[in-house]
């Protein structure tokens, strides 16, 4: 049994056969998927892969969901909740 941090599923295995004829398994980190926006699924531009290698300032978006949603998303969200309370006062059929 492999200590424990390598049991998580986090990790890739790989076989490897060793020319004295045993099979060894390789373990490597899993890669990150590119981020896509939470609202409409588009990739998001501005947040790079690589994470932690990156500096801090450069890992995100800075502005409101920033880094959770697209352009146009966050532009339609900031709109929706400024406009649609206001609608909510004035109009009750809606
Ligand atoms: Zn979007």
């Amino acid at each position: 049994m492999v200590r424990p941090a390598l049991r998580s599923t986090t990790l890739k295995k790989k076989y490897k056969a060793t020319p004295g004829g045993k099979v060894v398994t390789h373990y490597s980190r899993k890669k990150a998927g590119i981020p896509h926006c939470a609202e409409c699924g588009a990739i998001l531009s501005g947040v790079p892969r690589e994470g932690a290698k990156v500096r801090s300032t450069r890992r995100n978006v800075h502005r409101p969901y920033g880094g959770k949603l697209c352009s146009r998303c966050t532009r339609e969200m900031i709109k929706n909740n400024a406009v649609l309370p206001l609608r909510g006062d004035t109009d009750a059929s809606n």
